[in-house]
């Protein structure tokens, strides 16, 4: 697809759309040229995601990563550095093997959850068993002696592994309704059953390993085929698995009809102590405006299921090739343009407070914060943030974006400011212009998003350069535009209760995490 926005730049050149200087032009017809002849996106993702793998926080391939963007940022003559903003618990994931030993041979697919305790260096063999159907919690703690020694499952049989919209597209409709309504019911008993143990999904791995457990077997099937989500251990000594929904719901049936399955688990980590925490910072300094900012944000930190290709290796390397083309065409911008990679989005958009919070003279400048972080998808939605006067200069910005790359772009103006989700939430709440650049979905939800199947070959690298080409131009122009943008916010809504909403708080980040 070499030649997708060649059309465009003649478009562009007959259109007379064009009102600004001559050099202006030249530099967006660069970037284009460059996004459709050399493009560095693959190159870009293979490194990182291929390359380093996941990049969960605390461990040492989040480190290799924030190493690899310094060099990269020098090799193309930026300056770039890692600010430390914190600690966490350091550890580093091993090898995950998981066999059914009995009553037959067979290799399972699943992988231990982030920050499991490992497995001893010979593996754990135990036998399965499931949670049991108690009519209070004295029963409950009756039965949980007969943990002792044994691997416990702890997630909820599904009854199908077919996503909704496959049965939607094939059963019957009468099928489909009793699927649900069998689903739900099931929903209801396992949940009313959890309670009368008096415990909570979060609470009872805890319990499990207290009575001599060995292992935790959990799976959080996230509606699609062959995808889970991949979160952290809930228990401490012992170490916890998710296995995908086909093995999990297959030990689970084996049990029900008496055949008591075994397993054995080889789960190594490695416990690192207490591990530095990082931003990658880099930036082009402004020429005639050094001290006001513009500044590309996507979060650098991934869960480790996969290896965070679209959660958000996407937005990284989109970020890196903008940065990449805007030294190469725009070497001398009017505004410094400031890229962040921020650490530890994922455990609650520490590394993007931790920066705000300790750079007030950078905050107090900002012309605009564009932030990419929801897939792989191209660009869809814009929202003002609830900034009263961003229809006026984001509206501006977009003007010489071409038509190609911004005709399904729905903008919302003002919006309203975003509360959590994604980093640019961080600068909105100090008043900071902070914008999320919104993709198509892709199934991101069901598909990629923190599952074990967020790896490389999801990504759609047509989305990503037509990304490359909005954000790049977004930062050109809202660099070059004569005025400062405004930070007057909306008046707000009134909330379901009548109350007028308040404009996000600004909060201060978790800087020592993973100790509780
Ligand atoms: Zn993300």
């Amino acid at each position: 697809m070499k030649n997708l926005f060649k059309p465009f730049i003649f478009l562009f050149l007959l259109s007379g759309l064009l009102s600004r200087a001559q050099e202006n032009d030249l530099v967006i017809q660069e970037i284009i040229r460059e996004v459709n002849e050399n493009s560095q996106v693959e190159m870009l993702a293979h490194e990182l995601m291929d390359g380093i793998g996941p990049r969960l926080v605390g461990t040492p391939e989040m480190k290799q990563a924030h190493d690899w963007a310094v060099a990269k940022y020098q090799n193309w003559g930026i300056q770039a550095k890692n600010e430390s903003w914190g600690e966490w618990r350091g550890w580093q994931r091993g090898i995950t093997h998981i066999d059914m030993i009995s009553p037959r041979i067979k290799t399972l697919n699943g992988t231990q959850l982030a920050w499991s305790a490992s497995t001893p260096k010979k593996g754990i063999t135990a036998e399965v068993i499931i949670l049991p159907v108690v009519k209070d919690s004295i029963s409950f703690q009756n039965w949980l002696p007969s943990v002792k020694g044994k691997l416990v499952m702890i997630a909820m049989k599904q009854p199908t592994g077919r996503p909704d919209y496959n049965w939607e597209e094939f059963a019957t409709k009468t099928s489909l309704e009793k699927m649900k309504a069998d689903r739900e019911s099931q929903r209801k008993a396992w949940n009313d059953n959890m309670k009368r143990m008096g415990y909570t999904s979060r609470t009872i791995s805890a319990a499990l390993e207290k009575a001599g457990a060995v292992g935790i077997i959990d799976s959080y099937w996230s509606n699609g085929f062959g995808v889970n989500k991949i979160f952290s251990s809930q228990a401490k000594k012992i170490p916890s698995i998710d296995l995908e929904l086909e093995d999990y719901t297959m030990l689970y049936r084996l049990i029900e009809h008496g055949k008591k399955p075994s397993l054995r688990i080889h789960a190594e980590s490695k416990e690192l102590g207490m591990q530095p925490t990082f931003n990658t910072i880099a930036e082009i300094k402004g020429t005639e405006k050094p001290e006001e900012y513009v500044i590309l944000s996507a979060h650098f930190d991934s869960w480790d299921g996969g290896t965070g290709a679209t959660d958000n290796g996407t937005g990284t390397v989109v970020m890196m090739e903008v940065m990449r083309l805007l030294k190469k065409y725009y070497p001398n911008p009017k505004r410094t343009i400031l890229v962040g990679h921020w650490g530890s989005e994922e455990q609650g958009l520490n590394g993007s407070r931790a920066f705000v919070e300790d750079h007030s003279e950078i905050t107090k400048n900002i012309q605009a914060v564009f932030n990419q972080d929801n897939g792989t998808g191209r660009v869809v939605n814009i929202s003002g943030s609830g900034f009263l006067n961003s229809y006026d200069y984001v509206s501006r910005w977009l003007r010489l974006v071409p038509q190609e790359v911004k005709k399904d772009i729905k903008t919302d103006f003002p919006g309203m400011p975003p509360t959590g989700g994604s980093d640019h939430a961080s600068f909105a709440a100090a008043g900071v212009p902070a914008f999320g650049l919104s993709s198509l979905g892709w199934s991101y939800g069901n598909y990629t998003w923190h599952t074990n199947r967020d790896t490389y070959d999801k990504i759609v690298f047509d989305d990503l350069k037509n990304n490359v080409i909005l954000t790049a131009i977004l930062a050109y122009m809202a660099s070059e535009d004569p005025q400062k943008s405004s930070t007057d916010q909306r008046v707000l809504p009134l909330d379901k209760d009548g109350k007028p909403t308040e404009w996000p708080k600004q909060k201060s980040p978790n800087r020592k995490g993973g100790l509780n």
